[in-house]
């Protein structure tokens, strides 16, 4: 085998989903749920979540379906490889909620966040027979079925994979669950452990330049006195979670590989600029 130096290596390539939206509910008034039908389920043997998702596809005007094949989707590589930079399709990422594989069916919630960018207006607006072509799925982290405490803590843009998260720890778990949201006009009903108790904080009750309400419920959870045992699942807004650090490592003296943090996008960034930003130092969370 020859190698060629300085030659980047090339990233596998992941599998193209193509769906349909069969149906669209509103949660609250921060959050829609689309309903997806998987059009080949059984191209699709991998999506066992929690914490699974995938990156959904937005295609530029015009480049949507092929002239020659209008009812086929169009093939994502393809496409990369033969537009140009202007007619890119965009990719955002969105976690599978739920998978219900007897019907072929995937839930994504999507914040409703305002008009700008790609992913929440398109869900604002999605109505059934909708097609999207989504690539994945990713996602690795699941929870440690033995913890003797769970935190998770997430804001609306990661609520999906907490729920999902929380769905997926034994009935026996026991911890804390802290959901950050506008108000309490954004609170969702919840199933969980009787041993996990949940707590919804609002970014209402605080002022613009005070510590942010997910960091200020996470200093004030219920942590044990050590941190043996101690598992935590913190995503959300970028900079939330680097004010989470002191926090988790140096206060509550947590390992790395006893905490998932990740940051699911970054304010007044498009995800184009959020992921672009993962090279520099601002762009890193651990
Ligand atoms: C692994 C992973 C899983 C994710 N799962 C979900 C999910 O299940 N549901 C979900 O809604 N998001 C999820 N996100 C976050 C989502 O990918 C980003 O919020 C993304 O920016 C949304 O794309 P957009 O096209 O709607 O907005 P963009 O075009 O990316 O951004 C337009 C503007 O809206 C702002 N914006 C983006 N997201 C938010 C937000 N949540 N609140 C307020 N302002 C925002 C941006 O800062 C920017 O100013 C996930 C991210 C990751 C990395």
């Amino acid at each position: 085998m020859t190698t060629t130096l300085g030659a980047r290596p090339t990233r596998p390539r992941k599998p193209q989903l193509n769906l349909t939206v069969r149906s669209r509910e509103l949660l609250s008034p921060s959050m829609v749920r689309v309903v997806l039908g998987i059009d080949e389920p059984e191209r699709y043997a991998d999506i066992v979540p929690p914490e699974k998702y995938v990156k959904l596809v937005f295609l530029r005007p015009g480049t949507e379906h092929s002239a020659a094949d209008p009812g086929r989707a169009p093939d994502y590589w393809q496409l990369k490889e033969d537009l140009p930079g202007d007619r890119q399709p965009v990719t955002r990422h969105l976690t599978i909620r739920r998978y219900v594989p007897e019907r072929h069916e995937l839930w994504m919630d999507f914040v409703l966040h305002g008009d700008d960018g790609f992913a929440g207006p398109w869900a604002a607006r999605a109505e059934p027979g909708d097609r999207i072509i989504a690539l994945g799925p990713g996602g690795k982290w699941t929870p440690a079925p033995d913890a003797a405490w769970t935190l998770i803590a997430a804001d609306d843009a990661a609520v999906p994979a907490a729920l999902a998260v929380l769905e997926a720890l034994p009935a026996s778990a026991r911890g804390e669950v802290l959901l950050e949201v506008d108000s309490p006009r954004d609170v969702q009903p919840v199933s969980a452990p009787t041993g996990m108790a949940v707590r919804w904080v609002f970014r209402s009750e605080i002022g613009g330049d005070e510590v942010p309400a997910l960091v200020r419920a996470v200093r004030g959870a219920g942590w044990p006195a050590g941190p043996e045992g101690v598992q935590v699942f913190a995503h959300g807004e970028r900079e939330v979670m680097k004010a989470l650090r002191e926090e988790l490592f140096t206060r509550r003296r947590l390992e790395r590989d006893q905490v998932s943090l990740s940051g699911y996008w970054a304010r007044g960034r498009t995800e184009d600029v959020f992921q672009a930003e993962k090279k520099l130092p601002v762009g890193q969370v651990l």
